[in-house]
């Protein structure tokens, strides 16, 4: 299973999943030329996908889901409520899954969606099952909650926000502490204190990999985050960190191996 994040932040998130014979994404957050042009820097194509998920309905997870449906007429699996406020067709533009539902998306990968607490939103986090194991992809959640827990638990590659620091986020001049509260409340996101202390309890020998993605722009650093979750599993995690940032893709992993491979233009 090969795992590429075309990038990920306030301002646009996807990832690409393929197998020998399913390719996926996770999450339609850009404009349908990024996502054509992110895609091509993997020699993948639009045509080639075989399924999109999407966690939630907000523009920079779900913004070009519709006209994907139209336009490449591939599959977007979504539960009911993301469905709606996307304004897709539940019978011929989306296939609506339930949460916990486990569904086939190709002959050799499968997924698993989990619900997470996120503002208004039904978002929800997924495990994708493929021959080699298991990875896991979660963004844009207010707290872990102990049913994300366990299902993340034994997958050997995690993709995780961590959206902000602490420190930054309150010493933010330019946000209302409104905004503030909302962003650290149990609807909001994860600081990197709580991704830290939540891969603290995931981490297991066969964790090759983990990804910190959806990184503020304003209250984070990727030095502050990879710092603040390294700190905390140094000593049990034997693979890999790296950061999904906005403008990718970056690097490849694939299921199995701890070190990603750098894409060749970065
Ligand atoms: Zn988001
Ligand atoms: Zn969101």
């Amino acid at each position: 299973m090969e795992i590429v994040h075309l990038g990920s932040g306030s301002r646009g998130n996807a990832a690409m999943v393929r197998t020998e014979e399913t390719t996926i994404l996770i999450d339609c957050g850009f404009s349908m030329r990024q996502i054509e042009r992110r895609l091509a820097m993997v020699y993948a194509k639009p045509e080639d996908l075989d399924a999109i998920l999407i966690t939630h309905h907000h523009g920079d997870h779900g913004k070009s889901a519709r006209a994907a449906a139209k336009k490449w007429d591939v599959e977007i699996h979504a539960n009911f409520e993301t469905c709606a406020r996307l304004s897709l067709d539940p019978v011929n533009q989306c296939r609506v899954f339930e949460s916990l539902e486990r569904r086939d998306l190709g002959p050799d990968l499968s997924m698993l969606p989990i619900p997470i607490p996120h503002d208004d939103a039904e978002n929800v986090a997924f495990v994708l099952n493929g021959p080699e194991g298991r990875a896991g992809f979660m963004t844009d959640l207010g707290e872990p909650t102990e049913e994300l827990i366990k299902h993340m638990s034994g997958c050997q590659h995690i993709s995780v926000e961590a959206n902000y620091d602490v420190n930054r986020l309150f010493g933010n001049m330019k946000y209302p502490q409104s905004l503030k509260d909302r962003i650290h409340g149990r609807g909001g996101h994860l600081s990197n204190r709580q991704t830290a202390m939540m891969l603290d309890r995931l981490v297991h020998d066969n964790l090759d990999s983990i990804v910190l993605c959806h990184l503020s722009s304003e209250n984070n650093a990727p030095h502050l985050a990879e710092s603040e979750v390294l700190c905390q599993i140094d000593e049990d995690f034997k693979g890999e960190i790296q950061i999904s940032k906005q403008d990718g893709p970056e690097f490849t992993h694939w299921l199995g191996q701890r070190a990603a491979e750098p894409l060749r233009w970065t």
